[in-house]
């Protein structure tokens, strides 16, 4: 502008929504309402897609997932309070699983929320986010949009990545500020995620226990997936010819069916192995902290890749910890490793693939079973066959059973297409995920849901409909949580406390929003609903009948309950 003209303004609900579009973000999952329905607007307006969901828990788990199949903080936004709350499950969820995320809310009055007079949906809620990501930022002035912003991004991303609060008050939003000063208050973030080198000697301890080994393990984690570095890490592997173990959402990093893959001899491996490289993967429950029984009696040396020095010795002495991003730790591992690697000793390998193929075999007739009722493996065996044919579908997967029998039965071939109840083990992440992963890839996406999984989502298979994804649902429906078969011990009326309705008709669901449902009781006309599906892009969601008696207590995890010493009395 020229002196003396007048001054172009802009405001906050402009200066968020530039400062966003400035650092790449796209997309905006959310729930509409006081105080941000018009941000959702104007971002529509300005280009971003804007995602709406039906519940705010949903739309972070949304964002998250798009956290990690990007590598880019996903973004949520929610209304105040409730919302916030609401929001505030999936942000903790993804900073549990080191998924870069920010959950941004509006919030009320900052007078009257600190004097606690009574505001609509008045609440801290900076200071109810904090313990809860890894980053929490307020911004009181339109001027410091583009620094708030910029910091959240910075704090979602760099190091572990991980959940980051950003508190707007409902009067931002409306603030007015010369337009060109505005604009220049704008942060474009440089490097956002900078790379992390590991020391050399670091580097070369690492290769040492590694060459000591004489029965070596690598195990792959999420964090593996996340990091993109997938060439880096199968020429890691198949030059050092170590046996792989992916945990869940690592799988297809390098595909199942790889001769390294010891997936099917995962009791053996972490039994007998000596010495065990950990890529992108936490010594936590899921692994038994890497010790006990699961572990065996045979002394282990650990090294361990993780960009979080703090991770070491969490649980266990790490021998070799290798502090860095993993691209860069697995390409100076490479680089080390030289042409006169000798791989490991023939025994060692021979034992891991005789019991991979004893344990292949073993499982193969069950996952054959055509009939109904259907039990899991049989279902399964079929949605085994559908990714096989379909590698770059994205497996959405929740449940009990569901979860636990889907994780080792279906083989993945690609990486990051494997998205799951992670870290927590939590219940709830299936329609949100399904939407984000169907949004952020093109992808075609198959969510094999529990019922009692699906329930948590369900709701949001309007927004699956009114944005006509591609995403198919399969409710594995044995009539309730882990089975359909408990009585209410007192022989009262109500409902045993884990049933729900019985031979209920998900499918229904689908078809009251315009998709499409399909109700199966083979595993035959599963892998044909399935493929219709599959084909025609249509949102539709398949109610698979499954034997009630087929479910187990709390899946693989069942020995986590804990059990009263009266319960015989
Ligand atoms: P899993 O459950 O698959 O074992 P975890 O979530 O327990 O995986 O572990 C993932 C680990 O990966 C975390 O400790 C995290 O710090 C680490 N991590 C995430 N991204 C990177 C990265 N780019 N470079 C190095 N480590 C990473
Ligand atoms: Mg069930």
């Amino acid at each position: 502008n020229t002196a003396g003209a007048e001054h172009e303004l802009t405001d906050g609900f402009h200066l968020i929504i530039d400062a966003l579009k400035l650092n790449g973000v796209k997309t905006i999952y959310g729930v509409p309402g006081i105080p941000i329905t018009d941000f959702g607007r104007m971002a529509q307006a300005e280009g971003i897609r804007v995602i709406s969901f039906r519940h705010e828990q949903h739309a972070g788990n949304a964002a998250a997932i798009a956290g990690f199949l990007t590598k880019k903080p996903g973004i949520c936004l929610t209304v105040s309070a409730p919302g916030f709350l609401n929001g505030l499950t999936a942000l903790a969820n993804a900073t549990t699983n080191c998924f870069p995320m920010i959950l941004i809310s509006g919030s009320s009055e900052r007078e009257i929320v600190d004097l606690q007079q009574g505001d609509y949906e008045e609440m801290d809620q900076l200071a109810i986010a904090k313990p809860l990501c890894k980053a929490a930022f307020r911004v009181l002035h339109a001027a410091d949009i583009g620094i708030g912003v910029a910091r959240a991004i910075r704090a979602a991303v760099s190091g572990r990545p991980g959940g980051v609060y950003l508190d707007l008050p409902a009067k931002l939003f409306g603030q007015v500020m010369d337009a060109e000063a505005g604009a220049n208050s704008l942060v474009e973030v440089i490097d956002p995620a900078p790379a992390q080198l590991p020391a050399p000697g670091a580097v070369k301890r690492a290769l040492d226990v590694l060459k000591g080994a004489k029965r070596p393990l690598i195990i792959l984690g999420k964090g593996a997936a996340y990091a993109q570095a997938d060439d880096q890490i199968r020429a890691l592997i198949e030059k050092s010819g170590v046996p792989f173990l992916p945990m869940s959402m690592a799988k297809g990093l390098l595909p199942d069916t790889h001769p390294q893959c010891a997936g099917a001899a995962r009791s053996t491996v972490l039994k007998d192995s000596d010495v065990v490289m950990l890529i992108g993967a936490r010594l936590n429950w899921l692994l038994s902290h890497g010790k006990g029984k699961t572990w065996g009696d045979a002394p282990k040396k650990f090294i361990q890749i993780d960009i979080e020095p703090k991770e070491m010795d969490s649980n266990v002495e790490i021998a070799a910890p290798l502090v860095g991003d993993i691209g860069s730790c697995v390409s100076a591992l490479l680089e080390g490793i030289g042409d006169t690697w000798q791989a490991p000793p023939s025994d060692w390998i021979d034992a891991v693939n005789s019991k991979r193929e004893e344990n292949i075999a073993k499982m193969a007739p069950r996952l054959m079973k055509n009939s109904a009722p259907m039990d899991f493996h049989g279902a399964l065996g079929v949605l085994r066959t559908v990714i096989r044919e379909r590698p770059d579908a994205i497996l959405v997967n929740e449940g009990a059973n569901t979860l636990d029998l889907a994780r080792g039965i279906i083989d993945m071939y690609r990486p990051r297409k494997r998205l799951d109840v992670g870290t927590w083990g939590v219940m709830g992440i299936g329609m949100g995920f399904a939407v984000a992963a169907a949004i952020e890839t093109g992808n075609p996406v198959l969510a094999v849901e529990g019922d009692s999984a699906f329930g948590f989502s369900g709701m949001e298979v309007e927004t699956i409909c009114r944005y006509n994804l591609p995403v198919c649902v399969v409710v594995f429906n044995n009539n309730g949580i882990y089975r359909g078969t408990d009585a209410n011990p007192t022989g009262g009326t109500d409902a045993a406390t884990t049933v729900f309705v019985k031979d209920a008709r998900y499918d229904k669901m689908m078809e009251a929003f315009g998709g499409v449902g399909v109700h199966v009781t083979t595993p035959d006309e599963l892998k044909r609903a399935v493929d219709t599906a599959i084909d025609s892009g249509k949102p539709t969601l398949i109610n698979a009948a499954i034997d009630p008696a087929a479910g187990s207590e709390s899946g693989r995890i069942g020995n986590l309950n804990p059990q009263s010493i009266l319960k015989k009395k």
